[in-house]
């Protein structure tokens, strides 16, 4: 089903400085900076999408997005630092010190212009490269808060498609179409979840139905796309709320199907991921990093538990090598869905397979895990092992405290009481020293 385009508003509501509480002062000076140029140089230029609705949302914008009828070409002539970036649809990148600000030229929607855009069987877009103006642009967007355009021409916003008042009613509602919208892109399914709980809206019950009946395309995604989208869900500081919501409508099981088996049959896990969650959103914020090796690591913590179990049942190894062996295995599966990088999956692996040395409390072996180069990472998994339960809450209150003591103290934690690693090695040589040299 397409939209036919005849019910599509040509002109735009107009929503005058007055009447809106977008001020200049919520705008990036850079950003400022590209509208005004463009404006002078005869082009129309609107600072459109996340930007436009958080700054209705009385929220910071982080990134400014500009959309303008020059070509990427003329964008380029007009700022000295700028590059166009990406093959199939190009984008002017413009530079100020750490700050880029994205021009994109006008886009026709996906179902509005005939030759240039090709659906695959699904209606998956899979070819949408033609430029347009703001009237075709506007339909290509996802959300109707995510197309709003404010104009630094007289400072108003201009709203195509009811923007304006879903934002009031704080209602998450597709643009056109709901099925066909979340054929075209099955990725604006994992979008509506981020934004509902960014942005505690409700998801309208056009688009949670849409969602219901599509779930299952999300898996058509390529693994590639997705894991730019994984950081987004679960780094942006509502990871929790995302979560709730990705299980509520059936989508973690499409992009972690171990992990969500697992959810279904193991409550503790459930609180462990939820604790592991919330701690990230603690994070972030904090002003804390993040990183998406340690989310990974709970997400398939459960799974590869289990699967370190059953390589165990079969072949004799450590349990620390059960789990590395497991966790690359769950690993390869899971890049089935979401391409991981391996700076990513490697520091996990290593992170999980040493959980059981935690176990140890004596002697040098034990007290070198804390040199190990994922002490750290591993530290923190298993206090959060020990807030469900999982592991002894005083062997984490170990491991906490023993950081914090110097050097002797420490060796005294471990029990170790032996004589300097040079003298024993004196004394192993002259062991080994034949028989016959020694003095009878
Ligand atoms: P945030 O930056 O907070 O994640 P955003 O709305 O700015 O939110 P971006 O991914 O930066 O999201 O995209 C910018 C704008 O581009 C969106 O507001 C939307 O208008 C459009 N857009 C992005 N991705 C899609 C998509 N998959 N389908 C349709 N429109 C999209
Ligand atoms: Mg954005």
């Amino acid at each position: 089903m397409k939209n036919s385009g005849k019910t599509k508003s040509k002109s735009p509501a107009i929503i005058p400085r007055a009447a809106h509480n977008v001020s200049r002062d919520d705008i990036s000076k850079s950003a400022l900076k590209v509208l005004y140029r463009l404006h002078k140089s005869g082009y129309q230029a609107f600072l459109v999408g996340g930007c436009v609705r958080d700054a209705l949302l009385g929220l910071h914008p982080k990134d400014f997005d500009v959309a303008t009828n020059a070509t990427p070409d003329e964008v380029r002539a007009l700022f000295g630092n700028c590059r166009l970036i990406g093959r199939r649809f190009r984008l002017a990148h413009v530079r100020f010190g750490r700050e880029v600000i994205e021009v994109a030229t006008f886009r026709a929607a996906a179902n509005h212009a005939d030759d240039d855009v090709a659906h695959d069987d699904e209606g998956r877009i899979i070819r949408d490269n033609v430029y347009g103006t703001i009237e075709e642009d506007v339909w290509r967007r996802d959300f109707t808060c995510n197309a709003l355009y404010y104009t630094i021409a007289g400072f108003s916003i201009w709203d195509y498609t009811g923007g304006i008042g879903d934002i009031d009613r704080r209602r998450l509602v597709l643009i056109g179409n709901p099925g066909s919208r979340l054929r075209e892109d099955p990725v604006r399914m994992l979008r509506a979840v981020r934004f509902a709980a960014k942005l505690g809206f409700t998801i309208d019950k056009s688009v949670a139905d849409a969602i219901h009946d599509n779930v299952h395309l999300l898996s058509n995604v390529p693994a590639a796309r997705l894991f730019d989208e994984f950081l987004k869900l679960f780094q942006a500081g509502f990871a929790e709320r995302t979560f709730e919501l990705l299980r509520e409508y059936g989508l973690f099981a499409e992009i972690f199907p171990a992990t969500d088996q697992e959810l279904n049959e193991d409550e503790s896990f459930r609180a462990f991921v939820r604790a592991a969650l919330r701690n990230t959103d603690r994070r972030v914020a904090a002003g804390k990093s993040v990183t998406p090796m340690f989310l990974l690591g709970v997400f398939l913590w459960a799974p590869t538990k289990r699967m370190a179990a059953i390589r165990r049942s079969e072949e004799k190894m450590s349990e620390s090598q059960s789990l590395s062996v497991a966790a690359y295995e769950l690993v390869a599966q899971q890049q089935k869905r979401i391409s991981l990088p391996r700076r990513f999956t490697g520091p996990m692996r290593e992170m999980l397979a040493l959980q059981p040395r935690f176990m140890s409390t004596h002697g040098k072996r034990a007290m070198n895990l804390l040199e190990h180069r994922h002490f750290r990472a591993a530290y923190d998994f298993l206090v959060l092992r020990a807030e469900v339960g999982e592991v002894d809450a005083d062997l984490a209150k170990f491991w906490t405290s023993v950081q914090e003591k110097p050097g002797a103290e420490r060796a005294d934690s471990f029990e170790i009481h032996g004589e300097p690693r040079s003298k024993r090695r004196r004394r192993r040589r002259r062991k080994r020293r034949p028989k016959a040299d020694q003095p009878s």
